[in-house]
């Protein structure tokens, strides 16, 4: 098992946000956190890379890291962990001075010390998979959203993730440019990347998904294959949400 989950629970103040989460997710596979706003779904997932820390439960990679959060979990294995994965946000998060080329190779060259040329020309390579190598001395602003976001997604890249995270990728865009951000992520399932993504389009999760996690309340609700969850859900509440947005 790449990643073990067992009683993460997290609180903002009095505000319990994550109860009692258990998760397990294998090399390769694709898992959509979906549920509706406010249930703790961005919140479980900036927990797999360090911009939250949970208050109590363990998480567990294969190569034994083994993480028991609370007082005593260390630093050096929370910043170990935090190395592992990769972050593509919502809103892009590009930085708006830099080209796109130099967006695609700050985290290899600033933060993992890559030697410049060799960033470049893995960041070019990056470029040309998610279609933009022609604009890699465009600054952000002069791109769409949709081109935008695909620089968000080959800058993850760029740091050789072990897992990719997406929080909500497409929901800033317009209609029209949510698609192409969709097939970049569909052809990284099919190159069995390990992803884990927060996601509103229900359809897509259920396409490309191995897992997917429905959240209420800050609980687990209901977890399994798509056609189980989307397609047959044991749980009311489950079965109210998609009824409510399919
Ligand atoms: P979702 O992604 O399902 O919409 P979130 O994880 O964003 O849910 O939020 C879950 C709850 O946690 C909400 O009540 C939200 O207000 C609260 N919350 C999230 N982040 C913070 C924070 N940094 N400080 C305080 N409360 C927060």
């Amino acid at each position: 098992m790449f990643l073990t989950i067992s009683g993460l629970a997290k609180s903002f103040g009095d505000n319990k946000v994550l109860k009692d989460i258990n998760l397990e997710l294998d090399k390769g596979e694709v898992l959509s956190i979906i549920g509706p706003s406010g249930s703790g779904k961005t919140t479980l997932l900036r927990c797999f890379n360090g911009l939250e820390t949970p208050d109590k439960g363990r998480m567990s990679f294969e190569n034994g890291l083994t993480i028991d959060f609370g007082e005593k979990a260390s630093k050096q294995s929370i910043d170990t962990m935090r190395k592992k994965s990769a972050m593509v946000f919502q809103s892009y998060n590009l930085f708006p001075h830099k080209t796109v080329l130099e967006n695609v190779i700050e985290g290899p060259v600033i933060v993992q010390k890559e030697k410049r040329a060799n960033a470049v020309e893995r960041a070019e390579a990056l470029l040309e998979k998610v279609g933009l190598k022609e604009k890699k001395d465009f600054y952000p602003h002069q791109l769409s959203g949709g081109q935008q976001q695909r620089v968000g997604i080959a800058r993850a890249l760029a740091l050789k993730p072990e897992l990719m995270l997406f929080d909500e990728p497409t929901s800033a865009l317009d209609p029209e440019l949510i698609g192409e951000v969709l097939t970049v992520m569909k052809d990284l399932a099919k190159e069995k990347w390990t992803m884990i993504m927060v996601t509103h389009e229900i359809q897509f999760a259920g396409e490309i998904s191995d897992q997917i996690v429905f959240m209420d309340g800050g609980y687990i609700v209901e977890h399994g294959p798509p056609q189980e969850v989307l397609k047959a859900p044991k749980q009311e509440r489950t079965k109210q949400f998609l009824q409510r947005i399919l």
